[in-house]
């Protein structure tokens, strides 16, 4: 009698099922966000980057050993000459539930609606602020209004979910978290709060001071808005609540103040190719080299992926009040 084969999955030595994965595809951005980036960036020659077709091989290899949702970021993901071809074909990846992309915004005016026919499903859109100034101190380059004007866009075309993800510093956007709610109910999209991660030598403030923690948040939300905690889950780190009589969830990303790491199901690959195994380590394997090695042998660059489950760390290992043990930028690892 013959037995149905079962489902392949990742699994890592701790019992996590890896089903997750982000992808960095481009290490550049018409931003700088200070808490990303440095004023003046250098950014990797084209041949140590992943090839489109690169990343959809490798893209298809985790969907084929169980992966079910792809997060496409970057840098800036939509600034990549070609990303809209490469969103197409990994949205037509059968075995995918999920394929969702990370913005800033900037150049969702002109293409919300192609987002929509390659298949995207759930967009999320990085605002720090809703003060013009600011947000061009927060961004060195950004544009405020074309932000907004983008994320009226994606509204208008309609996809399954909108989030809007910012990074909270103090003494300079905290005071505004109430108003990033109140913006975020009135849109009728949801938003995360993300407590700065020490990714990479930033120079324009200290991260120990600037920390705000996400319990401070929480309380600041609740002189204004009533929250209802969910056991939602979105394949994320996120815990989730309701904001009272609002089609608004509001999320909280938590490194420093809520472990989250023993859910964890998700790796990242890195521009350059790295599957990298945790944001808070550097255990990494040169998924690159593998597949220009062994050019289009799909087994090798499986067993390759299922041996990186075995370096897959326990826990990350951010210590805001030090100089960051991990020099690589958000931007290179796919936030
Ligand atoms: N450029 C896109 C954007 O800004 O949404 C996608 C890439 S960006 C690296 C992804 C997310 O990482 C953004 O929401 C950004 O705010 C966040 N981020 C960047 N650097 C961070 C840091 N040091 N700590 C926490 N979040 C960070
Ligand atoms: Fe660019 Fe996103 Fe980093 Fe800002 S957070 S500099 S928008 S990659």
């Amino acid at each position: 009698m013959a037995y149905p084969t079962p489902p392949v999955r990742l699994i890592d030595r701790f019992g996590r099922t890896v089903d997750y994965l982000r992808i960095s595809i481009t290490d550049r951005c018409d931003y700088r966000c200070v808490y990303c980036m440095a004023e003046d960036m250098t950014f990797l020659p084209r041949e140590q980057v992943l090839t489109l077709e690169e990343i959809y091989t490798i893209a298809k290899a985790f969907a084929e050993l169980g992966v079910k949702k792809i997060r496409v970021t970057g840098g800036e993901p939509l600034v990549r000459k070609g990303v809209l071809e490469l969103l197409e074909k990994i949205g037509q990846i059968e075995s995918l539930n999920e394929l969702v992309i990370t913005t800033n915004g900037s150049q969702l005016e002109t293409m919300a609606s192609d987002l929509k026919v390659a298949g995207v499903k759930r967009i999320n859109i990085s605002l720090d602020t809703l003060d013009a100034d600011k947000f061009k101190a927060i961004t060195r380059t950004g544009d405020l209004q074309q932000v907004l004007r983008g994320i009226d866009a994606v509204k208008a075309v309609g996809f399954e979910r909108i989030k809007l993800n910012a990074v909270i510093l103090k003494g300079s956007n905290h005071q505004e978290v109430c108003d990033l709610v109140q913006y975020a109910v009135d849109k009728g999209i949801d938003i995360s709060f993300i407590e700065e991660m020490p990714l990479g030598v930033v120079t324009k403030h200290d991260r120990s001071e600037a920390y705000y923690s996400s319990a401070l948040i929480k309380e600041d939300l609740a002189r204004r808005f009533s929250l209802e905690a969910t056991l939602e889950k979105t394949g994320g780190p996120s815990s989730y609540f309701k904001v009272v009589g609002t089609q608004t969830r509001v999320g909280f990303i938590s490194p420093h103040s809520e472990n989250f790491c023993s859910t964890c199901n998700r790796v990242r690959l890195t521009v350059e190719g790295r599957l990298l195994l945790c944001l808070g380590n550097e255990h990494s394997v040169d998924l690159k080299a593998v597949l220009r090695e062994n050019p289009s042998d799909m087994v090798v660059l499986k067993q390759a992926i299922i041996d990186a489950m075995l370096i897959k760390p326990e826990k990350h290992e951010f210590n805001i009040h030090e100089q960051p043990v991990i020099l690589r930028y958000m931007s290179m690892t796919g936030g």
